[in-house]
């Protein structure tokens, strides 16, 4: 089928209104970075906690900046590769103090040119923290538009350019934590919920899904 803008505003809302509200730890653009670098091959829960007690410990960027890497390696234990994301942290503050007196960069470039900071984490920064559009393609996004049929590309920079040509721009900032509270909780990456899905007559796995059904009845 044709995902045109309109048949992408319809599906988005009903995702939205089928998914739970996603929450974040912190909506500051230099928590919202920190947190999106410990979150990676991470579950939630434990890079909520690790974040809570980094920043409890070392609330801004200059305390970070001069924190012991064995420290912050303590305070994230739990998150994937912790010491290789301790180093990175505490490296991200210095550069963001040395060359950015402390903020945040506001550009994609700029944002990936920090360690341990790729094109899906820049972009929930863009999105989610700082307001700027754009679309964060993670595993939750990719399956999903995968499955819908919206890309059949395994590469998530070639999804980000499908779905930012067929996803109207005013949906961009929340469409990653939306789709991935619904791939969490519907559109799951083993055993998809499709006969509870309000997505389902759009969605291509699902038509070729009943099709075998009905072809070995
Ligand atoms: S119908 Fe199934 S595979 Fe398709 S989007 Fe819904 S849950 Fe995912």
């Amino acid at each position: 089928m044709e995902f045109t803008p309109e048949i992408m505003r319809e599906i988005y809302s009903r995702i939205k209104k089928q998914a739970p509200e996603h929450t974040f730890v912190s909506r500051d653009p230099f928590w919202m970075l920190i947190t999106t670098v410990l979150s990676q091959r991470t579950k939630d829960a434990e890079t909520d906690s690790a974040s809570i007690r980094l920043r409890n410990r070392f609330p801004g960027v200059r305390d970070l900046a001069g924190a012991d890497v064995d420290e912050i390696s303590r305070l994230i234990y739990g998150v994937g590769f912790y010491n290789v994301k301790a180093r990175e942290i505490k490296e991200i503050a210095r550069i963001l103090l040395e060359k950015y007196s402390g903020s945040v960069p506001e550009n994609r470039e700029e944002l990936m040119s920090l360690p341990g900071v790729g094109r899906k984490t820049a972009n929930i920064v863009l999105a989610e923290s700082l307001g700027k559009p754009a679309i964060a393609v993670d595993t939750h996004v990719q399956r999903i538009s995968y499955r819908l049929g919206i890309s059949i590309s395994k590469d998530p920079s070639k999804t980000e350019e499908i779905l930012e040509s067929i996803v109207p721009v005013d949906l961009w900032i929340g469409f990653n934590p939306t789709l991935v509270e619904f791939g969490k909780s519907i559109c799951r990456p083993v055993s998809p919920r499709c006969s509870i899905c309000s997505i389902s007559e759009f969605c291509e796995y699902f038509k070729r899904s009943q099709k075998s059904i009905e072809k070995n009845r």
